[in-house]
């Protein structure tokens, strides 16, 4: 039994359905859900005429992309699984509390379905969102650049953004805020200053002795 807040399984926040921009950061060759077949993704976006853009020395492709791979190759073993007589169920609500039972396991509630109880829970919430900044949050703060819809409606198209941080969400939310046609200007600052480093191609290869 699974259960997802969000409409979709798979996806997460890193792997939504967000502004095209917004590239898987690592190389689409080494991505892959199959213990094994490190170019799975890559394959699968071959066979799908989606072939992944070069930049630079990097093979890369909007995240999203990732995204629709995770969900059919959900489908496909939930497909597989039930073959073998496996029931996979999906329960689209948020957890809202676990509660122990006395006979051992947990009752899983959720907001809008019935309790459900469980032998065995497996807690697969992703990183939980920063609480730390709580004092800034206002009009003019965004916690995160994920998703984009922020960046999208709350910045007025003249505004001056500074963006803390250089590296690779740094550069998302500045190419997000280029892509929705911000015109102001949008000043990004770290401790060092640099942008991240350039990804090189892979190879294979053999480990010496
Ligand atoms: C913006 C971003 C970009 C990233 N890009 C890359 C990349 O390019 N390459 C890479 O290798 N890694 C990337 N990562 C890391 C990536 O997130 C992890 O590799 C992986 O996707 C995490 O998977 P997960 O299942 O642990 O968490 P998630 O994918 O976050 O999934 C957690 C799921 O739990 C659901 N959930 C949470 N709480 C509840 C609740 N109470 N009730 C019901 N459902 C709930 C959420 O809706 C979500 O769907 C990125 C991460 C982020 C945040």
């Amino acid at each position: 039994m699974l259960f997802e807040r969000s409409e979709r399984v798979g996806r997460g926040l890193a792997y939504a359905k967000d502004a095209s921009s917004y590239l898987l950061n690592t190389s689409a060759q080494t991505m892959s859900v199959v213990p094994g077949r490190r170019s799975h993704f890559f394959e699968w976006l071959g066979e799908r005429g989606l072939a992944p853009v070069r930049r630079g020395a990097a093979l890369l492709r909007a995240s999203s992309f990732f995204g629709d791979y995770v969900e059919d190759c959900f489908a496909r073993t939930v497909d597989k699984a039930k073959r073998r007589g496996i029931v996979v169920s999906t329960t689209h609500d948020e957890v809202a509390a676990l509660a122990p039972r006395p006979s051992g396991g947990y009752r899983v509630v959720t907001r809008g379905h019935a309790p459900v109880d469980a032998d065995v829970v497996v807690l697969a919430v992703g990183n939980l969102p920063s609480n730390r900044f709580r004092a800034l949050e206002g009009p003019g703060f965004i916690a995160s650049p994920y998703p984009s819809d922020a960046l999208r409606t709350r910045i007025p198209a003249h505004a001056r953004v500074g963006i803390l941080g250089t590296g690779l969400s740094a550069i998302d939310a500045a190419l997000a805020l280029v892509a929705g046609g911000h015109e102001g200007p949008v000043t990004m600052a770290s401790r060092s200053g640099l942008l991240p480093t350039v990804r090189g191609p892979l190879h294979d290869h053999e480990l010496a002795t």
